[in-house]
């Protein structure tokens, strides 16, 4: 790693901005981050409306900074975008499917009820050739069930003619993982490439669900999801639900699963273990 390093710092020159001085400091710590174990996943349960029950999990992941005290922990937001644009979202992206895996199978091997564990997957590593060949190979490494790995993907990664795009859709769905649409509604969504898909869910974007059930608009846009949802034969989730209210309204319109603050916010293994043995979070 270190000569790697060495290589990068033989570009710098005081013409550089800071910003590629930035870029190229963050590269190094995030390679580092990587090499050195410094990500961790944290899972945030997913409840079915009608049983109250957790059925799954969705892993977001964390980069914990050896440094101690406040900011150690740094959120997506922070690392994500320039980690696709600097491509190391391929490493990072492929560390946190075998995370997930290797999870799921340490929960089944601890005899804890099984649940669905979802992954977020970038634009920059559906894109690639490699990404089916990617998951199969996971799938076969860490013998996870592959219908209890979901893969959330975007409205822009998918809402195209492409032949490419509907191909690798079928391959993942021959290989046996669930897949979803996640911030459904955000992005550019058509309804005749959504009847065509093979797709197991929708994801409500958490703006939609915000004003829920006093914003008309909002509240109209997600009925609709909702709705079509249902026609479509594919299981509805809303996610960001943070009042009883917003939970009274969904389960009233027959929304499969919630996820948010309400239920509970993202926990780390330690945090969520004892709430999964128990099998609900009450
Ligand atoms: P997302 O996929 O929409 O994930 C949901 C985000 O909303 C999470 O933020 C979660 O902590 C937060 N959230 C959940 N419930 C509530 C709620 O009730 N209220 C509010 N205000 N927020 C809630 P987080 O963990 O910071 O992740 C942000 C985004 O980063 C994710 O948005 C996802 O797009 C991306 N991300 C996270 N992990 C990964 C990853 O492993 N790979 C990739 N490619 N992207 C990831
Ligand atoms: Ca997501
Ligand atoms: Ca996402
Ligand atoms: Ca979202």
């Amino acid at each position: 790693a270190k000569s790697h390093g060495r290589n990068k710092y033989q570009f710098f020159n005081p013409s550089m901005n800071e910003g590629t001085l930035e870029r190229l400091q963050f590269m190094y710590d995030l390679r580092r981050a990587l090499d050195e174990n410094e990500l961790s996943l944290y899972y945030q349960p997913r409840m079915e409306t009608a049983s109250k029950r957790i059925v799954g999990l969705e892993a977001l992941v964390r980069w914990i900074s050896p440094e101690p005290g406040a900011g150690r922990i740094r959120m997506p937001q922070e690392f994500i975008s320039l980690a696709e644009e600097t491509g190391l979202i391929i490493p990072l992206g492929e560390w946190v499917l075998r995370a997930a895996c290797n999870q799921y199978k340490e929960w089944e091997r601890q005899g804890m009820p099984p649940l669905r564990i979802s992954v977020n997957i970038s634009v920059v590593q559906f894109g690639r050739d490699e990404f089916v060949s990617l998951i199969r190979r996971i799938l076969e490494e860490t013998a996870m069930p592959p219908d209890m790995l979901e893969l959330e993907l975007t409205e822009s990664m998918v809402m195209k003619s492409d032949e490419e795009v509907i191909l690798k859709l079928r391959q993942l769905k021959e290989l046996g993982v669930f897949l979803s649409i996640d911030d459904f509604g955000t992005g550019y969504s058509s309804f005749t490439y959504l009847k065509h898909f093979p797709i197991d869910a929708l994801k409500i974007d958490r703006s939609f669900i915000q004003d829920v059930p006093h914003g008309v608009r909002d509240t109209a846009i997600t009925k609709t999801i909702i709705a079509l949802g249902r026609r479509l034969g594919l299981k509805v989730v809303a996610e960001g639900v943070e009042t009883k209210e917003q939970l009274a309204f969904l389960s009233s319109r027959k929304c499969d699963e919630v996820q948010g603050y309400l239920i509970s916010k993202p926990l780390a293994v330690e945090e969520i273990e004892p709430l999964l043995r128990n099998g609900n979070l009450s």
